[in-house]
């Protein structure tokens, strides 16, 4: 058992997260990460209703007894989200566990705070992070250039990020972006940091709720299977390199705007293609760590090689190195 801040501050047993991923973190897999001793997030956007993020909670609730948070990610939508109601739908649900993402949470945090929550924030950058502390978050989810999804604009990859932000925060951080094995996670506690997020990884898995295809074309790609969109309109996203990827970046290179870019980038789309298998309908977000993924297992089995690999390579190897 690796035992952290960050495990001991969230009752779980292994220092593993699975960060929201829209349309991806539902009940099935956000239960299956509970049940095997990490700690899975709901994504609150991917439910249209704050009505039906409540009853995703319940449904979470029904398939794990082991705690689980809602993720909520607060950036510019193509239709506007109702946030404050989410926040709602979370707070009376019991819920204890909210991971913010996206922009600063001071809004939301009083309520929180007054309700028992604990949030973690995820950011991409140091300066973001010293805000989040400073405003009372309780632990910070570092989110470097490998990632998927929102990467920021600053470029700063996880090795530079994590140890530049853990020498200025003092609350636990867990490392996110690029994590998918055993030597990740012990890089990521060399770093200064005390736990990983996994994103695509934990998409590659069995219970994952979405189309085998999507799970077999994260295996068979790799690191430089990604694209990075949006870019120009400094909201820069990583997601897979599919045609549709290329077409938005063309676009963006004509300076067209993102209402002519929205009716193709568009979330309702990539919806489509976790639902059917077809590559080519739309986005989806997906991570450089592709190219360390070369199997679909079950949560479980996911959970506990990670760890277990991380305790021999530690012991082992790691030890082994320090001259007598
Ligand atoms: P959506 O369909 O509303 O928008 C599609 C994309 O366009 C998103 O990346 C969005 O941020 C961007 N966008 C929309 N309006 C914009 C504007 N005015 N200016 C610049 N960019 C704009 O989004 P969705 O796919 O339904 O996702 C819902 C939310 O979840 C969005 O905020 C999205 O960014 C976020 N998301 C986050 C991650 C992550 O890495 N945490 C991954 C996927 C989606």
């Amino acid at each position: 058992m690796i035992k952290t801040r960050f495990t001991e501050m969230f009752g779980i047993k292994h220092p593993i997260v699975q960060g929201g991923m829209q349309w991806v973190g539902r009940a099935e897999l956000t239960s299956a990460v509970a049940n095997a001793g990490a700690l899975g997030f709901l994504t609150g956007l991917t439910q249209p209703t704050p009505d039906d993020l409540r009853k995703e909670i319940k449904r979470c609730r029904e398939m794990t007894d082991q705690p689980f948070g809602v993720n909520l990610t607060i950036l510019p939508t193509l239709v506007p989200r109702p946030y404050g109601e989410y926040i709602d739908a979370i707070i009376d649900s019991g819920i204890k566990i909210v991971e913010t993402a996206g922009n600063n949470p001071k809004p939301f945090l009083p309520k929180m705070k007054e309700a028992g929550i604990k949030v973690i924030h995820k950011c991409t950058s140091v300066r973001h992070g010293v805000t989040a502390e400073k405003v009372g978050v309780d632990a910070i989810s570092m989110d470097g250039f490998e990632c998927a999804g929102h990467p920021g604009e600053d470029d700063v990859p996880n090795l530079v990020l994590l140890p530049a932000a853990a020498n200025v925060i003092k609350i636990p951080m867990i490392a996110s972006g690029g994590f998918a094995d055993a030597r990740g996670l012990v890089a990521a506690l060399a770093l200064g940091c005390e736990g990983i997020n996994m994103g695509t990884r934990f998409m590659a898995t069995k219970e994952a709720p979405i189309h085998q295809k999507v799970k077999e074309q994260i295996v068979a790609s790799d690191e430089r299977s990604t694209a990075l969109i949006l870019r120009t309109m400094r909201n820069t996203s990583r997601v897979y390199g599919n045609s549709v990827a290329k077409k938005a970046i063309e676009m963006e290179g004509e300076g067209k705007t993102i209402q002519e870019i929205g009716p193709i980038v568009a979330g309702a789309k990539g919806r489509v293609v976790y639902e059917t298998g077809d590559m080519e309908h739309g986005i989806w977000s997906a991570g450089t760590c592709m190219g360390l993924i070369n199997d679909i297992p079950t949560c479980k089995e996911l959970v506990e090689r990670i760890v277990a690999e991380a305790e021999q390579m530690i012991r082992g190897k790691l030890a082994k190195a320090i001259a007598a």
